[in-house]
């Protein structure tokens, strides 16, 4: 089901309005008071800045980012009668595809908008960080678009590793480094420091952030966790509601999605969490984690800094610490320490479940899907669908016929050496 394009919602929507209390504010790491708009002014542009403490209900959309949100919005939502028949069960399940996008997730919803709020505040260039290469590729395509140039730090094992992903970001015009660089104090320290190091995203922040901080024309960006960044996601579930209303359900009795950072599963649930408060639904939504970073259902409520080093804010957020090291598992985007404040606030509330699965569950779930509908899901999304696949399979014994919508955040045709691995038998259970 594909909607017209004159269904592209034309505000985002802003949970903090309609919670029962406000969120627990960031803390200055210095001085542990609530952070100030000032503060943040060295690396983000004050309507960023805005965004991230607005308390107001929907924030209009410009028109310059509906205009390229029409290149794959709206997003499709599709009904998965293969996998319900092969499953044999009475759900019924129903997919949102965020993988049709320029660079195959949902990250593009809010790159663009980040690059348009930045050249609007009259910025030149953004940097950023990135690991396997998902955001680093969207930010990319988005500069491209705005006409901003685009410096990325790339977690030196991927850049090395996944030799295509930094190709893509630079077909659309970025330059990517391999982090830890000789471009910044920071990454000369980290060399020196450990001198054979594969880089870690906590590096190549450090780095894309000194960069931003040191140039009055710069910005960073960041691609999840902050409030902002959830806020341009919530396209996905504006228009899930409107599609599954087409179909014909009077409500989803479950949602799917994965969560590393948060940005996908809160774009997609928060839409659905404002029916529930509104008293018209009673969604259930689920965030499904790799057992290997399993923050939202073994980590600890608390203030806890966003990176390694400790240079960042202090969030309030489920936290494994910021020194958790995860196994190595394939859904590189789901390997984060903590959760977006926003939705650790909803999950706090009890507003919100969480489950872990392990990434061969993950994996027989995502190879399933590809042989019934036809999509090689993201790693990431692969865990969503394992999530829903326990729902159907359950619902197939009781009997029961509920209607169960996943959130697949993205494609995985970048993914596809973890599946070979999978096919081979050769996957670790961790
Ligand atoms: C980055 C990414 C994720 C994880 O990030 P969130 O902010 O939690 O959404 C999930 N799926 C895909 C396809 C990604 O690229």
């Amino acid at each position: 089901m594909v909607l017209d394009e004159s269904k592209i919602p034309t505000h985002w929507y802003n949970i903090v309005a309609d919670l029962p209390e406000a969120p627990p504010p960031p803390l200055h790491p210095g001085t542990r008071e609530p952070l100030t708009p000032d503060d943040l002014a060295p690396l983000f542009p004050m309507g960023l800045i805005a965004q991230e403490a607005s308390t107001e209900r929907w924030i209009e959309i410009p028109q310059a980012v509906r205009d390229i949100y029409r290149l794959w919005r709206p997003s499709p939502m599709i009904r998965a009668w293969r996998l319900e028949q092969e499953l044999g069960t009475p759900a019924r399940i129903y997919y949102k595809y965020e993988g049709a996008s320029p660079v195959g997730s949902h990250k593009t919803n809010s790159a663009v908008a980040q690059a348009y709020f930045n050249k609007e505040a009259g910025r030149t260039k953004l940097t950023t960080e990135t690991g396997a290469g998902q955001w680093g590729s969207a930010l990319a395509f988005a500069c491209d678009v705005f006409d901003l140039e685009c410096e990325i730090w790339q977690v030196r094992s991927s850049y090395e590793g996944k030799p295509y992903r930094h190709v893509l970001m630079e077909t659309f015009g970025a330059t990517v480094h391999s982090s830890p660089s000789d471009l910044t104090q920071a990454g000369r320290s980290f060399q020196e420091r450990f001198p054979d190091t594969s880089g870690s995203l906590g590096m190549a922040i450090s780095e894309a952030i000194e960069v931003a901080a040191a140039d009055p024309n710069s910005s960073y960006s960041l691609g999840s966790v902050l409030n902002h960044v959830l806020l341009h996601q919530t396209v996905i579930g504006q228009e899930a509601l409107q599609q599954l209303a087409e179909f014909g359900e009077e409500q989803a009795d479950v949602v799917y999605g994965c969560a590393g950072g948060g940005s996908n599963l809160g774009g997609l649930t928060l839409p659905f969490l404002r029916e529930n408060l509104d008293g018209r639904t009673s969604t259930r939504l689920v965030a499904c984690e790799p057992k290997a970073a399993p923050s939202l259902t073994e980590g600890e409520y608390r203030y806890d800094f966003g990176d390694t080093a400790g240079m960042t804010p202090l969030l309030k957020m489920y936290t494994l610490g910021p020194d958790f090291v995860p196994d190595p598992v394939h859904a590189g985007g789901l390997r984060y320490h903590g959760m977006a404040p926003l939705l650790s606030f909803v999950k706090h509330l009890r507003m919100m479940d969480a489950i872990s699965v392990k990434q061969r569950e993950a994996f027989a779930a995502g190879v399933l899907f590809a042989r019934t509908e036809g999509i090689v899901p993201a790693s990431e999304s692969n865990h969503a669908i394992a999530g829903a696949l326990r729902e159907a399979r359950q619902a197939a014994e009781d009997g029961t016929s509920p209607v169960i919508v996943i959130g697949v955040s993205g494609s995985g045709q970048l993914d596809l050496p973890a599946y070979s691995e999978f096919l081979a038998g050769d996957m670790a259970d961790s």
